[in-house]
């Protein structure tokens, strides 16, 4: 027997389930669906996302549907239009074979005529937010008096979103209901006292432990200076070249803010937050869900109610405040069976955070270094080489040039033409990369620090690393910039020219508008400085020299390197 026969589901959705490619009941469905097949049974699932829960209360739902009547029979409250729309989505194809029951959502953001007009034709189920159900209630445009069932689904999301008066005033207007479901991650306090004043003897199911993080989670933090969690965020980006990610930040300033720095230096990333209208919400995420997009930025009162499969990583930009609030960041993660991972940027004085979570989910939390450019680099690169490996030319007219290509490779080595793809596609990453600071060291100061000091011996570090940096080349000042008219390219080409140089000498260049900074070779350094200094151009003198220690990279003031590293493809 189908062990979803098994716990008392009809056929048809059997034979949904089946094609869902569902085996297996998760634990949550084995634990609910036969108490909720009752009807009459209260019920409280302690579940998060990711563990079946839709399919636990929607499959019974379906089947308790009388489709002659065409009036509501079950409502199912959840927190945000994502959630709706997904759960709505769900229980429309677990009644792919069960004829005749109808479905609406409703929520805020969409036009309430169209609702209304549907509500009209007479649906079975209605999934709603709080908000436009109360409305489409005092508007008398929903009959509640013939619903059996209620469903609260992320009940807990939903009071510390504010919705606890309008739950209320559901279950005060449901008066016939038969049963209350009510799903919840957790169960604070306010959540106890719905079931204490709505439900009778409920069931209470817990999936996990109380309050604990999937098990299906990798827990990493990463210790950084504080000025350093852009780089580190990058660094980790780069890094999982194929990551699927949710990136939490705590307002929606900093959503905004990052999103721009990285879309700005090359990255395909969009942040979701509060300002957007409805119709740029639907727009990204419509892109996220599909992967077409691969990085969403977002504050958590807007990821409320994300519900999408295959997120590979959730990156904490910071930790938030609220414990509880990791829970629900990292349960986006490691769901439907799959692992995930979360990995969270801390500061050396956040570290008490970490101890508290961990005794708060009951995990262990893994402390792990932040890349160093060479592993980023080499990660990136065998990334690129198992994706040309992996080339479908299966389409093309690729045959065609053949003859011509051979004959024009003849003379050339596999091997060349490895490092001559490999050149193509990496030598801005590469150099970006090379001299890249470590991170960790930072902070293994940092831990050293005096509380409060952060800061301010956080760039004094920054000095000292640059001071000390020993990777063979030194830093030049010149009085040349952008105002002059130069961008980099121009810029090289000029500097090479006029001290006879070759291109390898050099390191970073960092361009500013009055003047720029020329990382070089350090045995390079006084050709260069004897070529051009003391020079005139365009009716001025050009000053060089080597720069004293009080150089600060131009990140230090909030400043982007320009396309430093345009991934190119960051889709599937
Ligand atoms: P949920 O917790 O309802 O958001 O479900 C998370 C994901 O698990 C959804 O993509 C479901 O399609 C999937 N899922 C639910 N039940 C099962 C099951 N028994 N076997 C495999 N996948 C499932």
């Amino acid at each position: 027997m189908n062990a979803f026969e098994a716990l008392g589901l009809n056929e048809q959705l059997v034979q949904s389930v089946t094609e869902l490619g569902f085996e297996t009941p998760t634990l949550i469905q084995e634990k609910a669906i036969p108490v909720l097949l009752s009807g009459t049974t209260d019920f409280i699932g302690l579940a998060q996302t990711g563990t079946g829960k839709t399919a636990a209360f929607g499959l019974p739902l379906l089947q308790l549907i009388e489709p002659a009547q065409r009036h509501p029979q079950a409502l199912i409250v959840c927190p945000t239009r994502e959630l709706c729309l997904q759960i709505t989505n769900d229980i429309e194809t677990f009644k792919k074979h069960s004829r005749n029951i109808f479905t609406e959502a409703v929520y805020g953001g969409a036009s309430i005529m169209m609702q209304i007009r549907n509500l009209k034709k007479g649906v079975h189920i209605v999934v709603a937010t709080p908000g436009r159900l109360i409305d489409l209630i005092e508007r008398k445009a929903i009959d509640l008096q013939k619903v059996k069932y209620v469903v609260l689904d992320e009940a807990d999301e939903m009071l510390n979103m504010g919705f606890r008066d309008d739950i209320d005033f559901v279950l005060k207007n449901t008066i016939n209901r038969e049963s209350t479901w009510l799903f919840s991650a957790t169960m604070p306090p306010e959540v106890r006292a719905i079931s204490k004043n709505y439900m009778e003897n409920p069931k209470e199911v817990t999936v996990g432990k109380k309050n604990s993080g999937n098990v299906n989670i990798d827990h990493q933090y990463f210790v950084v200076p504080a000025h350093q969690r852009y780089e580190a965020l990058k660094r980790l980006i780069d890094f999982n070249p194929g990551m699927y990610a949710i990136i939490f930040t705590r307002t929606k300033a900093d959503a905004q803010d990052i999103a721009e720095r990285l879309v700005k230096e090359g990255y395909e990333i969009e942040a979701l937050h509060g300002d957007l209208s409805q119709q740029q919400r639907d727009k990204v995420m419509g892109r996220f869900r599909s992967k077409n997009l691969q990085l969403l930025i977002a504050t958590d009162v807007a990821a409320r109610g994300i519900d999408v499969d295959a997120i590979t990583h959730v990156i904490n930009y910071e930790l938030p405040d609220d414990m509880e609030v990791y829970t629900h960041r990292s349960g986006r993660t490691g769901r439907a069976g799959k692992t995930g991972i979360c990995l969270s940027i801390c500061h050396s004085r956040e570290s008490f955070k970490i101890k508290s979570l961990e005794r708060m989910i009951n995990a262990k939390f893994n402390k792990v270094d932040i890349p160093s450019g060479k592993d980023v680099c080499r990660k990136q690169f065998f990334h690129f080489m198992d994706k040309l490996m992996q080339a479908d030319v299966s389409h093309g007219d690729y045959e065609t040039y053949m003859p011509d290509l051979m004959t024009k490779f003849a003379e050339v080595s596999k091997e060349e033409v490895l490092q001559r793809v490999a050149a193509l596609e990496f030598s801005h990453f590469l150099k970006y990369y090379e001299n890249a600071e470590d991170l960790n060291r930072a902070d293994i100061r940092g831990d050293r620090r005096q509380p409060g000091r952060e800061d301010m011996s956080g760039s004094r570090n920054e000095r000292t690393n640059f001071n000390r940096r020993d990777n063979g080349y030194t830093r030049l000042f010149v009085n040349l910039g952008i105002k002059d008219g130069f961008y980099k390219a121009s810029f090289l080409q000029f500097i090479l020219d006029e001290s006879n140089l070759k291109k390898e000498v050099l390191g970073k260049i960092d361009m500013r508008d009055m003047n720029s900074w020329v990382e070089i070779d350090k045995d390079a350094a006084g050709k260069m400085i004897n070529a051009l200094d003391g020079k005139r151009y365009n009716n001025r003198t050009i000053r060089m020299n080597e720069a004293d220690g009080g150089f600060k990279r131009p990140s230090d003031e909030g400043r982007e390197r320009k396309r430093t590293y345009a991934p190119k493809e960051r889709r599937f």
